[in-house]
């Protein structure tokens, strides 16, 4: 399913769409120049590998009873091999094992009862798992960060711990862990641990691994890109009781979705999840939304935007574990490019003053050290946490390595090759430009007044080179972990 230059849109699919082991698929279209071109399909709305589910099917294809039939026996059997209940199950049964009964099998990311051990020979395994492993399961299984699927990418200590302390210092008691299973890990073991922290947690993720590890009211299976329930209205259920809040217990979601770019499907499920939470509200906050951290790198901000006008991005840089890349850190290496969007009051996300944030009495929003106020703009305009410097022309501030273009008639890199991008940007989609220039990126606020049609348009339906976008970050992070010198084409 290779983008071309054009890349892939999404469509609003109407009800009925049909299922894939993943729940209900996604409608797409192939554009090119910003037009439809050829026939909407159907995809698995989870995977962007053909390798991992290679569901396909013609928006207006007949497909006959014994296709139907067939269809529905290979989801059955594409389910997991066991369910939520019998897992708890095990874990109770695993956990009144000696320690040295306790095995975990690394190639089937499984913890083994004993009866198992041999079905498993020549297996690696894990000997005497201890309870903090059992507690800490985002250690014990190995991320699946290969799998285009998945693409987990683990909080670093620091970025969690901070996470933590700024949901109980605002107040919040109860978290809705929407893909991040390394905070609700955290809350959990506080929880089991310390006496007097209140706060409780409930992770939803499509990683079933984990529910190797909680019970029904800690992890529901869930499919952030559809919406999708894989335990029925049981899982559902206990979604819905998670958000009902009680005088004292104040709910926030977090979410740290894989950043492959379906933005529009991400932001409808989040409405759902905002809509379940505000039905739950008899009376009182009934003009209010869910309070949400959503976790993203910062050049999707008009993206996101685009679907939650009431928030804003946080300069706080977000790291990760196993992401080479994305590492605190000063010399040398990059900066993490992965933010935090609220729709809290930006005044009170406070940044940690020890990492060199400060507060800016003008924006009201704390901002990294490196971001001046510019005087012209009126706002702490660097999104990277480089000091930007302001450019009369473009009548913006842009990075520091750009340089304003008489030919292009904007800022770019010195060595930019002028107007001749034959290959369309990746976020918009138009040919002419890359990424790194797309007028649909840095620009918000005054420069969002495009065409109001324009806007519903984009609205209906959001351009993604999903698979592109996808191929694209994939290509730079390996590109970085071998040759460390070469600098992001971006910068
Ligand atoms: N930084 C987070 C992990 C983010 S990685 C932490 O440390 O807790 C992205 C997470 O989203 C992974 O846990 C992955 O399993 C989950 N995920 C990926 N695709 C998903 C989908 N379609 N629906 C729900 N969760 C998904
Ligand atoms: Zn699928
Ligand atoms: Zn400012
Ligand atoms: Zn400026
Ligand atoms: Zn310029």
């Amino acid at each position: 399913m290779a983008a071309g230059p054009g890349g892939l849109a999404l469509l609003h699919a109407s009800a009925g769409a049909p299922c894939c082991p993943h729940g209900p698929a996604l409608l797409f279209v192939r554009t090119s120049q910003g037009k439809e071109e050829g026939r909407r399909f159907y995809a698995c709305s989870a995977c962007r590998d053909r390798k991992d589910c290679n569901f396909f099917q013609w928006e207006d294809e007949k497909v006959s009873q014994t296709r139907l039939a067939a269809r529905e026996e290979y989801n059955r059997s594409h389910q997991a091999p066991c369910t939520h209940r019998q897992n708890v199950e095990r874990y109770k049964n695993f956990v009144l094992l000696p320690l040295s009964k306790r095995r975990f099998c690394q190639e089937c990311q499984q913890l083994l009862l004993p009866t198992e051990w041999e079905e498993h020979s020549g297996h690696q395994f894990l000997y005497d798992i201890s309870i903090a492993q059992l507690k800490s399961p985002s250690q014990l299984l190995y991320p699946l960060e290969n799998k285009k699927t998945n693409a987990q990418y683990l909080f670093a200590d620091r970025s969690c711990q901070f996470l933590l302390d700024l949901i109980i210092s605002l107040g919040f008691r109860r978290v809705l862990s929407v893909g991040t299973p390394r905070l609700h890990e955290l809350i959990q073991s506080k929880a089991s641990q310390e006496e007097n922290f209140r706060v409780r947690s409930l992770l939803l993720d499509i990683d079933f691994r984990y529910s190797q590890f909680y019970t029904e009211d800690e992890f529901c299976h869930y499919n952030m890109f559809n919406h999708y329930f894989f335990g029925g209205e049981a899982a559902h259920e206990t979604c819905r009781k998670f958000l009902h809040q009680d005088k004292d217990e104040r709910v926030i979601m977090v979410t740290d979705p894989p950043f492959g770019g379906l933005v529009e499907a991400l932001a409808s499920s989040f409405k759902k999840l905002m809509a379940m939470w505000k039905d739950t509200e008899k009376g009182g906050n009934k003009n209010q939304e869910m309070p949400m951290f959503w976790i993203f790198p910062y050049f999707f901000e008009s993206r996101i935007l685009e679907f939650f006008p009431s928030f804003s991005m946080m300069d706080y840089q977000v790291d990760y574990d196993n992401h080479a890349l994305y590492k605190h850190g000063k010399t040398g290496r990059r900066q993490s490019p992965v933010r935090i969007f609220t729709n809290l009051p930006p005044n009170v996300i406070v940044l940690p003053a020890e990492e060199g944030y400060r507060f800016c009495a003008i924006c009201q929003r704390y901002v990294s050290a490196g971001n001046h106020h510019c005087e012209i703009c009126n706002s702490c305009t660097s999104k990277d946490g480089r000091r930007w410097k302001h450019c009369a022309l473009c009548k913006k501030c842009v990075k520091p390595s750009w340089f304003h273009c008489n030919k292009c008639n904007c800022c770019a890199l010195e060595n930019h090759t002028c107007e001749k991008t034959d290959v369309g940007c990746f976020v918009c989609g138009k040919a002419g430009h890359k990424r790194s220039t797309c007028p649909s990126l840095s620009h918000t606020g005054a420069s969002h007044k495009t065409g109001r049609k324009q806007r519903q348009k984009t609205l209906k339906r959001v351009k993604l080179g999903v698979w592109k976008s996808w191929a694209m970050k994939r290509a730079v992070f390996s590109r970085r972990k071998t040759k460390k010198k070469k600098r992001d084409v971006t910068t």
